[in-house]
């Protein structure tokens, strides 16, 4: 007979307490040997008002750290074409040492073409294809915010992740797909389900075999709490906005009595993605001031 377990909590406010930290002592160390600061800029095209809300929290984070972070606010009609030769501009400039187009953009705007005009070493949230190729290869320490994340609260459970069974729910280019290759550089056993996953009816059958569990879909409570396996670890991704506030993708209150570590929604993954972007900038400044 399985046992029950209650889950501890792996609390995202508290571990981007402790990366902060660290952070911050490594933007003092490069500060004192170099005399500079990096700087990093966040494009924004139009400004409503959920993208304004997450640029004032990397605002804010950026100067815990010590960071200088400067939000610009382009016109919402600006072309694919000045928006890219802003971006050149930016390129150019020795001061700037990281760059990021925030999401949402406009319809007209092809992000794809311009986050892959990027200068590679200013790319601070590891989108343009050279970022995720280096990725692949395991030469580059700039990856996509949300993944990196979610590796941080693997790793700080201490549980090692070699040939562990890992699933993975969803598979977007911004979380599943660069996750799962951060999770196979672990030498984990990685499934990555999906939309063809749930439609043949077996996402629950590959949710009870994951010893790891990561569910990034954007569905509130997909994932019943009764399916994961007693002791699994659960990160949940997802932000739903429900009549009664904020719920991730997974059941929280089932899942915790089956887990043996599961995140918060919120308060989970959130506070520790922003973490991550700062800490690529402070390694794209690394990258420009070695070269
Ligand atoms: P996307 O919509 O880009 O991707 C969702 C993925 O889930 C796709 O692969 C999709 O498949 C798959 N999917 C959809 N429905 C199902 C289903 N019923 N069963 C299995 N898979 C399914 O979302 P994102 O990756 O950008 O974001 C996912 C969630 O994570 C959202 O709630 C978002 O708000 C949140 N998020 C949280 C962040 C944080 O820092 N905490 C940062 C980024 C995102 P297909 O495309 O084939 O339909």
């Amino acid at each position: 007979m399985e046992t029950t377990v209650s889950a501890q909590i792996l609390d995202g406010k508290q571990l981007a307490k402790t990366l902060k930290e660290q952070l911050k002592k490594e933007v003092i160390e490069l500060k004192s040997a170099t005399g500079k600061v990096a700087h990093l800029i966040n494009v924004m095209i139009g400004n409503d008002y959920s993208s304004c809300a997450y640029a004032n929290s990397q605002k804010r984070v950026a100067e815990e750290i010590g960071l200088n972070y400067e939000l610009v606010n382009l016109a919402q009609n600006v072309s694919q074409g000045e928006l890219i030769k802003y971006i050149q501009k930016l390129n150019a400039d020795p001061n700037v040492h990281g760059i990021m187009i925030h999401k949402p953009v406009p319809s007209h705007i092809d992000y794809h073409e311009v986050a892959n005009c990027l200068d590679m070493r200013k790319d601070l949230e590891g989108i343009n294809v050279a970022n995720i190729g280096k990725m692949l290869l395991g030469e580059t320490q700039i990856i996509p915010c949300t993944p990196a994340a979610v590796m941080e609260h693997l790793r700080s459970t201490g549980m090692s992740l070699r040939g562990k069974e890992v699933v993975v729910v969803g598979a977007s280019e911004i979380v599943g797909k660069p996750l799962s290759l951060l999770l196979l550089r672990e030498y984990a056993t990685v499934s990555v389900c999906h939309i063809a996953t749930s439609e043949a009816g077996k996402l629950q059958e590959h949710i009870g075999r994951a010893e790891i569990l990561i569910v990034a879909v954007g569905k509130a409570e997909l994932v019943k709490g009764s399916w994961i396996k007693n002791g699994a670890i659960v990160v949940d991704v997802g932000i739903n906005q429900v009549k009664d506030g904020i719920v991730g993708d997974v059941e929280f209150e089932v899942a915790r009595e089956r887990a043996s570590w599961i995140t918060p929604v919120p308060g989970g993954v959130g506070p520790v993605t922003v973490v991550m972007l700062m800490r690529n900038g402070i390694e794209a400044f690394k990258q420009q001031i070695r070269k």
